[in-house]
């Protein structure tokens, strides 16, 4: 163990900064390394995503958190604080720009380059703003993606269903929880053992079986009493897949979350050992990325074989069917994509993963809002349904953090009732409110979240910098535009946003300009591109959805 190694971040009530709008960031950066998955060398999730340039860069933003005062700005470029100017109290405490490289120079080899520079880093969605809540992040979207699917099977659940998906890692690690809170039976495939230790020990999975035949027979039992299980199998999903399709067994669900976006330090190809694929890194990063291309093709021509025997298959935004079909699937994209598939009618409402944490650490301020949540959206089913499932089966993990897709207003109206409570004293310490950039106005990503956009405005990135532009224009706390995305380079550019309800009057006028803001910019995105539900949620909203016809 070093000094840099795991350690939980810090609770209580005692400041460290000037005051907490500083110390509910600092908190957060301590967090993402305390539930990530690799701390010591940074390393939050997705692969190489990282908290920070390297411990220098980290040791000088925590030292700037712990000095700086309202009216000065802190900014980061690629994980490196690079100074701290006077702004004005109105002004994010932290801005950002994560892993964004000009258009033609966007590609794999361009960042690889720049990374061993020590010039840049992949700051993923949630790592490099200090986001990340741990696999609970994304549990409740993959819950929502497993229940659009029993709907299409035209059941209530998964019950008696067999979900097939691989990657047991930071957000993949969600799935084999998300999958038993649909009460299905879900095998999920893993290179790496100690990720399938580590999602036990956090209470995501429940079996680790020794081999193939045991898993099935586990899921098969489980089936026929429609009883949920989740199983971890060690082994290459480029193996495992075509030998189950080989085998003529059809999940009735299939999909894949290993790192295929990164065919170097991510996905793992088959006939490798951890080890070899560690040396290969340096010593032949060519070799690595083939290797990884020709079992990405026999990964995904396994998923369309599934496809075409009758599963629902569908990319769960990992860049596996981008990264087949430059091997040479031209099919590839036959399977669908989520958001589209499933997701797309909440965004357009700018319905989206939206997240609180508890910056005191305390289980009881969790339980309080949840219960808050519940007394203000008792007529919100989904909501409803959510906190309950929420409650019984997500272990807490880090600080005290909770996510639930809620709209616009609601997020609004959460947040300032969180704010009174921090002010009346019912919560011991502020809350600080975030989302994923996976959010109606925050995401250009034109394989993932923008994929067959209805006006074919899949590629443009206007709208998560006019993101970024309004966030520090409304107050928030800290503001990131990130891009990267396959090879962390030309896919994608996203814009985050965190703020702090310290109970004040200034935080409750910061929380209500931003947030709602925020979704506000989601629905005239949507209505832009013309959905017919981001016209609704703006006439329910009072806000002109177009201004030019
Ligand atoms: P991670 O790097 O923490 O974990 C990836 C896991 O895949 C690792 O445990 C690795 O051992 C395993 N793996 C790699 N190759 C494998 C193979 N051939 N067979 C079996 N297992 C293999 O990454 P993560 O944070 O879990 O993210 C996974 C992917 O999902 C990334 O590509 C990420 O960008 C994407 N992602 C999607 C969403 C979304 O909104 N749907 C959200 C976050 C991340």
């Amino acid at each position: 163990m070093t000094d840099r190694a795991r350690k939980p971040a810090t609770s209580g009530t005692t400041l460290r900064c000037r005051g907490w709008r500083q110390e509910g960031l600092l908190r957060l950066l301590e967090n993402v390394l305390a539930v990530g998955e690799d701390p010591e060398n940074l390393i939050v999730y997705a692969a190489l995503g990282k908290a920070a340039r390297d411990w220098a860069s980290h040791d000088a933003i925590v030292a700037a958190l712990k000095t700086i005062e309202d009216g000065e700005t802190l900014l980061v470029q690629s994980g490196r604080p690079i100074g701290v100017l006077k702004t004005h109290p109105g002004a994010p405490v932290v801005i950002m720009a994560n892993c964004n490289i000009v258009g033609q120079w966007a590609k794999a080899e361009v960042f690889y380059e720049l990374e061993k520079k020590g010039l840049i880093v992949w700051g993923g969605l949630t790592a490099g703003d200090w986001q990340y809540i741990g696999s609970q992040g994304v549990i409740q979207g993959t819950y929502e993606i497993f229940m659009r699917v029993a709907a299409r099977l035209g059941v209530t659940d998964l019950a008696g269903k067999f979900v097939l998906t691989a990657g047991l890692g930071g957000m993949g690690g969600s799935q084999p929880l998300a999958g038993r809170m649909a009460n299905a039976a879900i095998l999920c495939v893993e290179v790496d053992e100690t990720r399938i230790r580590r999602r036990m020990e956090i209470g995501y999975l429940e079996h680790h079986a020794p081999d193939l035949e045991t898993a099935l027979r586990l899921i098969r039992a489980a089936q026929a009493e429609k009883r949920p299980i989740s199983v971890g199998l060690l082994g290459n999903a480029a193996d495992v897949y075509p030998e189950i399709l080989a085998r003529g067994i059809v999940p009735d669900v299939v999909t894949d979350q290993t790192s295929a976006h990164d065919l170097v330090y991510g996905y793992v190809p088959s006939g490798f050992s951890l080890g070899e694929v560690r040396a290969l890194r340096t010593s032949d990063p060519e070799r690595l990325m083939a290797a990884s291309t020709a079992s990405i093709v026999r990964h995904v021509r396994a998923m369309l074989g599934f496809h075409h025997a009758g599963a629902v298959v569908f990319d769960n935004g990992n860049l596996i069917r981008t990264q087949a079909q430059r091997g040479g699937v031209a099919d590839a994209f036959d399977i669908p994509i989520f958001t589209e598939a499933f997701l797309r009618p909440l965004f357009a409402q700018a319905i989206g993963p939206f997240r609180w944490i508890c910056l005191s650490g305390d289980p009881a301020d969790q339980a309080r809002i949840d219960e808050l949540v519940l007394s203000l959206f008792p007529d919100d089913r989904s909501i409803q349904t959510w906190i309950g499932l929420a409650r019984k089966h997500i272990p807490i993990e880090g600080l005290p953090a909770r996510i639930a897709w809620l709209g616009h207003g609601a997020r609004t109206e959460l947040a300032l009732a969180v704010n009174r409570l921090v002010a009346n004293g019912e919560l011991r310490a502020p809350v600080a409110f975030t989302r994923d950039h996976l959010d109606a106005g925050a995401m250009a990503h034109p394989n993932i979240m923008t994929e067959r956009m209805k006006d074919g405005s899949d590629a443009i990135a206007d709208w998560p910098l006019l993101n970024a532009m309004l966030m520090a224009s409304s107050k928030a706390d800290l503001v990131a535009v990130h891009s990267g995305g396959g090879g962390y380079a030309g896919y994608m550019t996203s814009a985050g946003v965190t703020l702090v309800a310290d109970g004040s009057a200034e935080a409750e006028t910061r929380l209500r300009v931003a947030l709602t803001n925020d979704t506000a910019l989601g629905i005239l995105r949507y209505a832009d591109a013309g959905y017919e539900e981001s016209f609704a949620a703006a006439e329910r909203a009072g806000m002109t959805a177009r201004l030019v016809e």
